[in-house]
This record gives structure tokens, sequence and C-alpha cells, in this order.
């Protein structure tokens, strides 16, 4: 399985809840899940049913496939993921989480860089942003703390990056992330909590579902 092209508002409406994947419409009545909040195609209306009776396993499944659609990942990268996350130390879950908050284009989201993980992973594959002052297109670099990210000279002549300070300044950066509007840089202090984690996700099943 690779990443997830479906509509985005499809992937929420058979997630069974907002996923937040697009932006500020998420927050509009242009929302999907607000105006057809059960799962997409025919018998979308029965699956809602069906959901209520899901086995442990389906579960599991749905949880993971949650997490991959909210930071777009493909199954093998996940995995790969997982297998990192079950060698460092501590949980398992958290680690799994933590990793996933790392990659680049969620660092420049947190940042309030852009307004949805998928236009943070557009941004960068443009090439628009350094890390450590090295131009990098790669949406899945884990970015480590004390890595300062900044947007290139560059694109700061480009329309979206000359208003880039005006938009981000309504999005409050994560508390784990340290962000200079002025310079339009920023960078990772320290790893995220749990608390800090948001999304709905439980990566209790996820261990679970790998753990079978
Ligand atoms: Fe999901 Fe956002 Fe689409 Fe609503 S607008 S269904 S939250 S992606």
């Amino acid at each position: 399985m690779s990443r997830y092209r479906e509509a985005k508002c499809k992937v929420c409406r058979r997630e069974g809840e907002k996923l937040f994947l697009k932006g500020e419409r998420c927050f509009t009545e242009k929302c999907a899940f607000e105006r057809r909040s059960y799962p997409p195609g025919q018998h979308g209306k029965g699956a809602q049913y069906r959901r209520n009776r899901e086995s442990d396993y389906s579960r599991q499944l749905r949880a993971k496939q949650k997490a991959r659609r909210i930071y777009d990942v493909s199954e093998r990268q996940f995995r790969r993921y997982y297998a990192t996350a079950q060698q460092r130390r501590g949980l398992t879950g958290l680690n799994l989480l933590q990793i996933l908050e790392s990659r680049l284009d969620n660092v420049v989201y947190r940042l309030g860089y852009a307004a949805s993980r998928a236009q943070a992973r557009m941004l960068v594959t443009h090439g628009h942003f350094n890390v450590n002052n090295r131009r990098t297109d790669i949406p899945s670099m884990i970015v480590t703390p004390a890595d300062s990210i900044s947007v290139r000279e560059g694109s700061k002549k480009r329309t979206y990056f000359k208003n880039l300070a005006k938009e981000a300044e309504s999005r409050n950066p994560a508390e784990w992330v340290n962000r200079d509007l002025n310079a339009l840089s920023g960078s990772v202090v320290r790893l995220p909590e749990r608390s800090e984690i948001d999304g709905n996700l439980d990566e209790q099943l996820i261990v679970e579902y790998y753990s079978r």
C-alpha cells in the first residue's frame, strides 16, 4: 500500500472523524464531514452501523490507518518507523508518534508555515526550505533537536512567502518548536511529549496491530 491518494475529505468520512487534512477549510462549514458524517460510497450509511460492531483487529487496523493518513505516510515507510520506534528506549507507541512528528513536513506545519501537512509537504518538495542552511526537498527527512529550518532566500520573493509572516501569526506554533517569524525560520527544541501530540491517535492499538 502506498500513500493514500483518495480525496482527503473521503478519508475523514471513512475514518468517522475530522482529521483536519485540508487546513483552513476544515474549520468552515464547507467541511465535508460536517455535511455528511457517514462513510463515502453507496453503502456508506450501512457501514456506519457496522462500525459499531468492530472486531479488535478492525480497531487496530483503523488506528494504524488513521495515523498513516494524518501524516500521509506509505505503509512501507510506516513499518520502518515502527521498527525504529521499537529499537529506541521507552514506549514504542510514543516513540513512533515522536518519529512521525519529527518529519520535516510536519515540523514546517507545526511551525505554522503551512496551513496543513499536505501544503507543508508540497512546499518542502518544491525546495523552499533549508535545513541547517542546506536546501532539502525531502518531506520525510527527520529533524532532530537543534536542527534549524528556514525559508530559502530565493523563495522569500514569492507571494506566498511574502505574506507568510502575517498568515503564520494567527497559527500558534507547537510548544516543542521555536519560531522566528521575522527571519521565517525555526528549530526543534525537543521531542514532543504525548500530551502535545493531537490528532486523537491511539498508539497502543497501533502497537497491538504490529504485534499480532
Ligand atoms: Fe476532513 Fe478537512 Fe475535509 Fe473536513 S474539510 S472532511 S476535516 S479534510
